[in-house]
Order: structure tokens, then sequence, then C-alpha cells
């Protein structure tokens, strides 16, 4: 008998090449699309370590903790870092961006953030790359929180780097990741004495042993079970249409928000303004007395099943996630959490409206 994970045949370069173009036309973009064998933070620091070095002054948008790590690996580099952060219950606008450039116009890359599932909120990409691109500078994107609950265009928005993974709103394998390269990121690159060679992190390896050969020969194996997952992941996508995956998004977001509202009990969303808040997660604030990650053990005891989960790290204290992506995209799995929070408040004796939540989050 063979086994279905472990005696498989060998993943082909013209497989693997196939993966890469399918999702390259999920992102309906014509640069080059490199797979890495490895989850997101691998091409998201391997763009970075690639593209920026000493001499760059690098304008790092902070919506998030993600934001953060992204500043640590520009100073690394040698590169002068310009932090923009915003309070993590909003987004940054393009004017903000305009401003930092008029600042500074030495800035010659951009990284930001898409949607943050660790904070809820989602920032409007397409204009903050018509200002980028006026100013030629080099725009990375993770996109790792947003790709499939909501567009993700770089052809469209004029990103150089854009970096996805699966795990997420596609509900595919965490393992490996997507980064898309435009040709002026390439030449960065390329140009980039510091940028890593002959190393796991190097973009440009890639570049020159796979794309630039005619994507014939892999440069080392391929985790072969992730990449079949995310074949798998990418085949189902197709059959429903990426638009109605990004439907259920919404819908699942709409529905958190409103019956957060519906249930009481002082919780609130996190994301004041809905225009902010990402379709990916939903995020809530907690009353006051009340340790968000003492609530959400409790919901999670009262119901092992539903996607919840306290903030991170500082904000453990006052967040609570809906992580209504990937399966848990449903109205169902945001009914069963609100359901479990309203009754681990309830207990509390906080006052709750359980069935008014059921109500909302039914109808949408
Ligand atoms: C989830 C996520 C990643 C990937 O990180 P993991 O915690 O390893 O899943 C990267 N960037 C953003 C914005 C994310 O939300």
């Amino acid at each position: 008998m063979t086994h279905p994970f472990l005696d498989l045949a060998p993943l082909s370069a013209a497989r693997f090449a196939e993966i890469e173009d399918r999702v390259a036309r999920l992102l309906d973009t014509r640069q080059d699309v490199v797979i890495m064998q490895g989850e997101a933070l691998l091409p998201l620091e391997g763009a970075i370590r690639g593209t920026v070095g000493p001499g760059n002054t690098a304008l790092n948008v902070i919506t998030g903790p993600y934001g953060q790590t992204f500043g640590n690996w520009l100073r690394d580099c040698g590169a002068t870092v310009i932090d923009l952060a915003v309070p993590f219950h909003t987004a940054v606008t393009a004017e903000q961006v305009r401003e930092a450039f008029a600042e500074h116009p030495e800035i010659d890359f951009v990284s930001l953030v898409h949607a943050e599932a660790a904070t809820g909120n989602t920032n409007p990409v397409a204009e903050i790359g018509e200002v980028v691109r006026e100013r030629g500078a080099i725009f990375y994107l993770d996109a790792v929180a947003s790709i499939g609950a909501e567009p993700v265009l770089p052809d469209a928005w004029g990103v150089d780097l854009c970096v996805i993974g699966a795990q997420k709103a596609m509900g595919g394998p965490a393992g490996v990741s997507a980064v898309s390269v435009s040709a002026r990121a390439w030449a960065r690159m390329a140009a980039n004495a510091g940028a890593p060679r002959r190393s796991y992190l190097s973009l440009l390896d890639w570049k020159e042993r796979w794309v630039d050969g005619g994507r014939k020969v892999l440069l080392h194996a391929p985790a072969q079970l992730e990449m079949l997952a995310l074949e798998a992941c990418v085949e189902r996508i197709e059959a429903v249409g990426l638009d109605a995956v990004m439907g259920r998004h919404v819908a699942a977001a709409g529905a958190a928000r409103a019956g957060a509202v519906a249930l009481g009990g002082g919780l609130e969303p996190y994301v004041y303004d809905v225009r902010e808040a990402a379709p990916v997660a939903t995020t809530l604030r907690v009353p006051a007395g009340t340790v968000a990650s003492e609530l959400v053990a409790r919901a999670l005891e009262i119901d092992s099943s539903v996607p919840l989960a306290a903030g991170g790290g500082a904000l453990a204290k006052e967040m609570i996630r809906v992580n209504h992506y990937g399966v848990d995209a449903t109205r169902s799995a945001v009914g069963a959490s609100l359901a479990a929070l309203g009754a681990a408040l309830a207990e509390r004796g906080v006052s709750v409206d359980l069935e008014g939540a059921r109500r909302v989050v039914e109808a949408g």
C-alpha cells in the first residue's frame, strides 16, 4: 500500500511553474511570481534584504505588529528608516504618505501591510500606490492577510514586491508563500551589493537560476506536500471563483461587526470606521474591567471550535480577534464565536442579547 503523503512521485519543475502561474492569475499580475519554500516571513524578509541597503531611505508604515518587524529589518540593512505609525485601530491615508514624501523627498522604498489580521485594519493600497508611483519609489506590500479576503492587484496598484501566503483567507497551507516581483524591483536587487546571494533568503538566486533559465530546473528539492496543498487550495478558489471567496469574508466581517454590537455587554468594534476594518478578521474591544485573554479563554472552554483569539502581546488585555478566515469565513462560525463570548460574559453577570446577536448574524 502506498501512503498518500509519503510515497509521492517527485514534483516536477513544470508542475511547480504551473502552480506559480496559477498564483499569478489570482493576483492578476504579469510580474514574475516566485513561490518560496517557507512561511511568508521568508519572502517578506528576503524581499527587504534583497532590495534595501545603505544609501536607501525607506518609509515604513506601521499599522500593526508586522510594520514594526519590517522596520527592524530595514534598519538592519543599513537604510535610513522613516517610521509612519498610526494608531492600530485606524488605517494610514494616502495624504499621510504624500506628506512623508514632501518632508523626505529622498524616500526610495515604501513598506506597507495591506490588512493586519492582528489588529483588524486594512489600508487603501490603490491610493497609496498612486503616490508611491509618482515618486518613483519601490513599493513593498505584505498582502498575506488580505489575499482571498479583498482584492490584491499589484499591477494595477504599482506594487513592486507583493508577498502573499495561503494560510489566511485562501484557506491553504502555511509552509510555502509567494512574491510577485516587478522589473524595477529586480533591477534594484541586482544593483544591491548587500542582497543575499547563494542563500535561502535570496530572491536573486531564484531570478538567476529559475526565472532566467526558463523555469526548467529547481534550485533544490521543493516542499512537495506544501506545494500540492497550495495547488489544491488555488484549485478550490478557482472552482468557486475568487469573488465568491472574498464575498464570504466580507459577509463574515459584516456579521461579526453588527453581531457584536447587537450582543452588547460592552463589546465594540476595535476599528471604529467600517471602511478601515479588514474583511479577513474582526477585532473587538472589551468593556473596562474585563481582560480579553481571560474572556477568550473561557469562551473557548465553552466552545473549543470557534475561531477566537486574544490580541497579541500588549493587546491581550483589551482585544478579541474573531479570525473568520478560510474555512471559518461563514456566518455560522461568526455566530458560534459570538454565542461563546456572550455566554462567557453572561456568566460574569454582564447583560447580553444572545438572541439579538444571533438574528443579526443570520440576517447579515
Ligand atoms: C498572518 C500574517 C503574516 C504571516 O505570519 P504568521 O503569523 O506566521 O501567520 C504576515 N503578515 C501579516 C500581515 C499577517 O497577518
